[in-house]
């Protein structure tokens, strides 16, 4: 069986084959870092990981860029509302050039704590405005753009499939971008390629343009670091659905009518949201909760990784703390699984065909849209089988988890440090079990654990675990 992606473009699942051999150029929209990423972005970003380590599982040659949204992004994803790094200073009383490394920081170490491997290139939109002003200047030329008010909009009527990757009409398209009319543009669904009149006179970010002094819109960033770092076409766009009717659909109109090739990407990946109560989860919002937040709480930040995992990432996910300790506990229970097959030493062959049968249904897990449930499923049955012995179960979950990135070769012991209470009972306990007193032994045992720790007797003695 070949890679099977769903294509946004053609709404279906298709058979993955890049533009070039063994090749694949793949762009995902990265971070707006005016505030702290939350754990709803950071599951788009374990779905991009997921890909990326899945193509190269399967053997395919990845150039994975992801970029950094430091400039132009207003709070509505069309040209209106607040500019979100103004806001961001404004709040913290800052530089906006600081924000953006604050946050950047921040974003690399949350991806680093969800073992999400970094991209090959992670490029800064104020990096790139001599490649935005290019391309804009591309768009101008082919006659896809128009200057009014100061600023430079892109005529989406003259762009024939605008409305292609949304499948969505002008009006439902309208309605994403929820804001009152600006009097410069000739259709509602146009959209500002540079500001120069720019309505936050405090903005600290400009740069000269042949259009005057100003910056850019959001959308432009992508189409101009993408071609740099991927070509003109390339294989694979992703990011969430959220992006669907307005960014990515003003990505596609840039790009085509810049370089005049069709189909700008050939696959555009979208992962859906985390869902917190009725609601997405939103930064804009303000009450949204970091993997900090889970940390605080206790949780390993690999335990969202594998609540992220659990559903496949085409489907809504609803986020809540008994959900995350069902993740929390099956994470767990493979964990000291692994552990205790690496202390298995006994020689034993397995059956080879119960092997290769595992090793298929993983690979046809993940070449079908990359599942992880199904996925996470072969896992626990190569755990489960008596035909395969620990060296192969171990061999085999290793391999796996170059996809999974559950991080099963570094599972180590919890170094558990207990009160001298609980040394004390856990001593007690020693000496009544010694007596064959049971009863006190198993008295012992719940005191303990009503102290928040599990007691194991195992044959390199008593093992403390925390609950
Ligand atoms: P932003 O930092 O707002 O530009 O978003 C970064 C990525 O997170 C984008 O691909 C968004 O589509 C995605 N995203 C935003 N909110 C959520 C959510 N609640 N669940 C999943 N992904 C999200
Ligand atoms: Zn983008």
């Amino acid at each position: 069986m070949a890679l099977r992606l769903y294509n946004t473009l053609s709404r279906k699942k298709e058979i993955f084959k890049p533009l070039k051999d063994k090749k694949v150029g793949m762009y995902s929209c990265g971070p707006t870092v005016y505030h702290y990423t939350h754990i709803g972005n950071l599951r788009t970003f374990v779905f991009n990981d997921i890909l990326r380590r899945t193509l190269k599982y399967l053997g395919f040659e990845l150039k994975h860029v992801m970029n950094i949204t430091d400039v132009g992004h207003l709070t509505s994803d069309a040209d209106e509302g607040e500019d979100k790094m103004l806001l961001g200073a404004k709040r913290e009383k800052k530089t906006v050039w600081d924000i953006a490394k604050y946050y950047t920081d921040a974003f690399m170490k949350d991806i680093e704590l969800l073992n999400i491997e970094t991209p090959e290139i992670i490029p800064k939109a104020t990096d790139h405005i001599k490649e935005m002003i290019d391309i804009i200047k591309l768009i101008e030329k082919n006659g896809y753009a128009y200057v009014a008010g100061g600023n430079v909009y892109f005529d989406s009527s003259k762009f024939k499939s605008y409305i292609d990757l949304a499948k969505l009409n002008l009006e439902e398209l309208e309605k994403h971008s929820r804001v009152e009319k600006d009097k410069n543009k000739k259709n509602h669904s146009d959209f500002v390629l540079w500001f120069t009149k720019s309505k936050f006179e405090d903005q600290e970010m400009k740069w000269d343009s042949p259009w005057g002094t100003g910056y850019p819109g959001w959308h432009i960033e992508c189409s101009a670091m993408s071609s740099k770092y991927l070509g003109e076409q390339f294989d694979i766009h992703t990011g969430g659905i959220d992006l669907i009717p307005v960014h990515h659909t003003n990505e596609i109109a840039q790009s085509e009518t810049a370089y005049g090739k069709s189909p700008w990407v050939k696959y555009w990946l979208h992962g859906e949201f985390i869902i917190l109560g009725k609601d997405k989860m939103s930064k804009s919002k303000g009450d949204f909760l970091r993997l900090q937040s889970l940390i605080d709480k206790g949780y390993k930040p690999i335990v969202y990784r594998y609540f992220c995992l659990t559903a496949n990432y085409r489907q809504q996910l609803h986020f809540s703390y008994e959900a995350l300790d069902a993740a929390r506990n099956a994470y767990e229970g493979l964990r000291s699984r692994v552990l205790e097959l690496r202390k298995d030493d006994k020689k034993k062959d397995s059956d080879v065909e119960a092997k290769t049968k595992h090793e298929t249904e993983f690979i046809d897990a993940v070449q079908d849209d990359i599942n992880m449930p199904r996925a996470l499923a072969v896992v626990f049955a190569v755990l489960k089988d008596d035909a395969i012995s620990n060296k192969d179960k171990l061999g085999l979950l290793y391999d796996f988890d170059k996809v999974l990135g559950l991080g099963f070769e570094d599972f180590k012991e919890d170094k558990v440090v207990v009160s001298k209470e609980v040394k004390v009972l856990i001593e007690k306990r020693e000496k009544a079990r010694k007596l064959k007193d049971w009863a006190s032994a198993d008295k012992i045992r719940d005191e303990i654990k009503k102290l928040g720790y599990n007691i194991k007797d195992t044959q390199q003695g008593v093992k403390v675990e925390k609950i």
